[in-house]
């Protein structure tokens, strides 16, 4: 048997956000009960042999709480069934504070959800509208209070830094309205212009301003301080838990475990090998009526490719690369495939060493993209 984290990609949102580079699109006509079925089956094909044991599983998207009730009610009913046989330790959702009716919320428990990750972004009315959220600031609330009469044991809120016109201040202000708010992890994302997005093309046009690169640091070490303050434990780049809190889910991931997504675009890793599905609902639909294959952009990793991509995902988080646990998985000495890499940051400040660990720095953090990417691409052995 071969443990698995399952994610499951619900394509669908009631409206694009600006800034949003993932796959999803706003449904008409069949397409949501037609993709309903596609996941259910690949989903039973998947698991169909007994070859693997689901670990983790969480819903992702898009926003998996805007499927209609009725598609809510039948993706959760295939999913029951997995949580039934598998007794994965963690049940993840997001949720959009605008669509978690109560009625869905109750059909989630009854699943077996046991976490709830709320996309809050922010509490200021304006930045929400910037970034073409729906929801306001008492939706989050009210959202909130309905995981709680739920009953579901786990509760993220997602935070985006960097809007722009956000202040320091403004920041302070929804960071402290997260933490009032008591969940047991807190995301916060720095805002990213991505490729032939709106927001993107707002910039390039001059309609929007993006906020200057010192107080885009500033506003990711307040949070890093507010957070730590109150309670929460930094344990990856954007993700800060209270003891027990911490996503499993993405644990796994950072922890190169080996994964499986079922729906369009969702990524899987195993055995070494990745791949996603197809990302067109459309597509992925007609090949799973079809009997075929939905996977494409198939790799298979060289292991030092692997090497480079564990160290990737391990700095990512702050107890960093464990260098006995690093050996154990790959089979390299990181001090000696990352020699230049170690030896450049350490200088700078950006890295710390010591025996077992390879770590960033305070002043690393920020910069960690930069850092990462010289890891990719191991010098040694
Ligand atoms: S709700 Fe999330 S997935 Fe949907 S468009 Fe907005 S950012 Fe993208």
């Amino acid at each position: 048997m071969i443990d698995v984290g399952l994610y499951v990609h619900v394509p669908f949102c009631p409206r694009k956000c600006g800034y949003c580079d993932f796959y999803s699109i706003t449904p008409g006509g069949s397409l949501v009960a037609d993709y309903v079925d596609a996941v259910v089956t690949e989903l039973e094909a998947v698991l169909a042999d007994g070859r693997l044991c689901v670990e983790t599983i969480f819903v992702g998207g898009g926003t998996p709480s805007f499927l209609p009730e009725s598609s809510l009610a039948r993706l959760m009913g295939c999913l029951a069934q997995v949580y039934r046989t598998h007794h994965p330790s963690e049940f993840s959702v997001e949720a959009n504070p605008a669509s978690l009716t109560s009625e869905k919320a109750v059909l989630l428990r009854q699943a077996g959800v046991n976490r709830i990750s709320l996309g809050a972004q922010s509490f200021v009315c304006a930045e929400l509208e910037t970034l073409d959220r729906l929801h306001r600031p008492e939706d989050i609330v009210a959202g909130v209070e309905l995981v709680r009469r739920t009953g579901f044991e786990h509760l993220n809120l997602d935070l985006i830094f960097g809007i722009p016109g956000q202040t320091l201040d403004t920041w302070n202000r929804s960071l402290n309205a997260a933490i009032e708010l008591g969940p047991d992890h807190v995301a916060c994302y720095g805002l990213t212009y991505e490729p032939d997005t709106p927001l993107t093309r707002r910039r390039d046009s001059g309609q929007v301003v993006p906020v200057d690169e010192e107080l885009d640091t500033a506003m990711y070490l307040r949070a890093i301080d507010c957070l730590a303050e109150a309670g929460f434990q930094q344990y990856e780049i954007g993700n800060f838990a209270r003891p027990e809190g911490q996503c499993r889910h993405n644990l796994r991931y950072w922890r190169s475990q080996p994964g499986i997504g079922v729906g369009p675009a969702a990524a899987s890793y195993l055995n070494g090998c990745r791949w996603r599905n197809i990302v067109s609902v459309e597509e992925y639909t007609a090949r799973i009526r079809a009997g075929q294959d939905t996977a494409v952009e198939i790799e298979c990793l060289d292991p030092l490719d692997r090497a480079g991509e564990a160290a990737m995902l391990r700095l990512r988080m702050t107890d960093g690369i464990r260098c006995e646990e690093f050996r154990a998985l790959t089979g390299y000495d990181p001090h000696v495939l990352f020699a230049d890499a170690i030896q450049n940051h350490v200088r700078t400040g950006l890295l710390t060493v010591d025996h077992d660990r390879i770590v960033l720095t305070r002043k690393g953090l920020p910069l960690a993209d930069a850092v990462i990417r010289d890891f990719l691409k191991p010098t040694g052995p």
